[in-house]
């Protein structure tokens, strides 16, 4: 489904940006494997490869200005082209009460699961401008769309990231780029397992219609999805994957 398109993945160390990445190499794509982590990146990329896809890497911090910049150039380095981003890198924050959540907490979600993604679109879409044509799928989550009690900093930053998709899906529809936020529900991943240990009540009560959690492979299945011609008019969305949690 994505034959012959470069496509830059961040998180692409674990949970949804590895599946992601590895789901979007075997539609056939070419994948910048980024993280902050250059070893879970590594291993990552080795997958890809093992399964007959090709990877490369480029690691860094998608929080420090200049890096969204890089990591399109090195893309363009590697594959000569960039048809399709998925801004997936995000950080948890601790739970707690609005009144007791730290400020350095705060920022940092904002930082991260935020201003990053507007800085990773700033790049991408220059880029794609240029070329007329693109798609972008930034990870948002069900708490861009409902409340995440104890975790306003989460949720807030989230609730952006559908934001932004949607204001860049409007503004740059004209040069023929898509750009979709992807609000998955809960999912297997290294947040919510050290979620399950912190708090599992929450997690039990948070459980959708399904009764289970997803496979980050079930999300990533949508990702590919959006970022193939089989969206071509699928633009501006907060696409929700939650196994039925926001139907009830
Ligand atoms: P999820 O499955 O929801 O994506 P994870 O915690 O498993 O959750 O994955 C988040 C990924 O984002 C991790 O691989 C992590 O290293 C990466 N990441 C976190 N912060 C940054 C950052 N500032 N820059 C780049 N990658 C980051």
């Amino acid at each position: 489904m994505l034959e012959g398109k470069a496509i830059i993945v961040t998180g692409a160390g674990s949970g949804i940006g590895r599946a992601s990445a590895l789901a979007v190499a075997a539609a056939g794509a070419k994948v910048m494997v980024s993280d902050i982590s250059q070893v879970t990146a590594l291993e990552t990329a080795s997958q890809i490869r093992t399964a007959g896809g090709i990877a490369q890497i480029h690691c860094g911090d998608v929080s420090r200005s200049g890096f969204a910049e890089e990591l399109v150039q090195a893309t363009l380095a590697a594959f000569e082209r960039l048809d399709g981003a998925h801004n997936n890198a995000g950080v948890e924050t601790p739970i707690a009460l609005i009144t007791e959540i730290e400020e350095a907490d705060f920022d940092r979600s904002m930082a991260v699961n935020l201003k990053a993604v507007w800085l990773a679109m700033r790049a991408q879409l220059r880029h794609m401008a240029k070329s007329g044509s693109g798609a972008i799928v930034n990870t948002a989550s069900v708490g861009g769309l409902t409340a995440v009690p104890f975790n306003a900093g989460y949720s807030a930053a989230k609730h952006g990231v559908v934001g932004l998709s949607r204001t860049a899906a409007v503004e740059f529809a004209p040069m023929g780029i898509r750009v979709n936020a992807l609000c998955p529900g809960l999912t297997r991943s290294g947040m919510t397992e050290r979620l399950i240990q912190a708090a599992p009540e929450m997690i039990e009560a948070i459980m959708p219609p399904m009764k289970r959690m997803a496979n980050p492979a079930e999300i990533a299945g949508t990702v590919v999805f959006l970022l193939s011609d089989q969206a071509t008019y699928l633009t501006g969305q907060a696409v929700t994957v939650d196994g039925g949690a926001t139907a009830i």
